[in-house]
């Protein structure tokens, strides 16, 4: 038995939003369809639209219709990354439970990104938190390049260590979440960072964390997270958001794959596989191709075969 792993995971879904927009334009109707049946699956969280100027990001034009085109199901909180006042403003115009906002630690991808500065991207937390504030509505800061940068290389833990002390002390943000943006975290690589989280004094119980798979970690990077006493993951339905235009690029982890051993480990999700898997057959038919998700080809572990 695998000893003090967390009693139950929260997974939260981001292919509506991080996977699609790497995809061909999808309809907005069949964006609401698709995250209408996540809200099926007792999923509590989905990244469901991103208030970016539609010419920078074309396939999330229609956010807005999309927010107020899905039934919302109570207990799930539907989430939008906001990149500036205006996108913060449209989202909670939309009645969005949460918005995310993202630095880079790495200058060199901040810039490319977001065209910011680390430091000016702090004090864009801190603005847009305390504008989401008066709302009522919590903010997280999402870092990204966490695990490193395919630009810079190797990221110092310290680095992100000090800057997620910054979010948090001087942007007043509610939530910390950390990207693998170029899908270079491994389980060493994931110590290192909560080790340095640690020793900057934030309870890692308490953070999110964001894989890629692109090295084939991803479900190694949430087992050792998780023997540290994480307890949320985000996770793309059926590994969405590899770019179909460079090759080796792929997704988020897959949610069926987290979810199946998640589950398998003891700890609770509170999500419906068999549901999950038939979402993952719907992006399937969404972006008309095969996706990476492993248990939406086999099932579960427990599914059996006539003999
Ligand atoms: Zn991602």
């Amino acid at each position: 038995m695998i000893a003090d792993l967390p009693k139950s995971v929260e997974i939260r879904e981001v292919g509506p939003r991080d996977g699609l927009q790497n995809e061909t334009t999808i309809p907005v109707a069949e964006r609401i369809a698709l995250i209408d049946a996540l809200s099926a699956t007792g999923l509590t969280a989905i990244e469901a639209a991103s208030f970016v100027h539609p010419k920078a990001i074309p396939p999330m034009a229609g956010s807005a219709e999309v927010m107020k085109g899905i039934t919302r199901v109570p207990g799930v909180r539907y989430r939008a990354l906001v990149p500036n006042e205006r996108g913060a403003l449209d989202a909670l115009e939309c009645d969005a439970d949460e918005l995310e906002v993202v630095m880079s630690i790495s200058e060199t991808h901040n810039r490319k990104n977001i065209n910011m500065t680390p430091d000016e991207s702090v004090q864009q937390i801190i603005e847009l938190t305390a504008l989401a504030h008066r709302e009522g509505t919590p903010v997280e800061a999402i870092l990204s390049t966490a695990f490193g940068c395919a630009y810079e290389g190797d990221i110092s833990p310290l680095k992100v260590a000090r800057y997620a002390r910054r979010v948090f002390d001087e942007g007043g943000v509610d939530g910390l979440s950390f990207g693998d943006t170029s899908g270079m975290a491994t389980p060493r690589v994931v110590i290192e960072l909560l080790d340095a989280l640690e020793e900057a004094g934030i309870d890692v119980s308490r953070i999110g964390l964001h894989f890629h798979n692109t090295r084939n970690t991803g479900l190694a990077n949430i087992l050792v997270a998780m023997q540290r006493g994480v307890s949320r993951f985000d996770a793309a339905i059926g590994g969405l958001g590899g770019c179909p235009y460079s090759p080796g690029a792929t997704g988020n982890v897959a949610t069926e794959d987290v979810v199946h051993m998640v589950e398998d480990l003891g700890a609770t999700t509170g999500i419906e596989l068999e549901s999950l898997i038939r979402c993952g057959q719907l992006a399937e038919e969404l972006v008309g191709r095969q996706l990476p998700a492993q248990v939406l080809r086999s099932g579960p572990r427990t599914r059996t075969v006539d003999a």
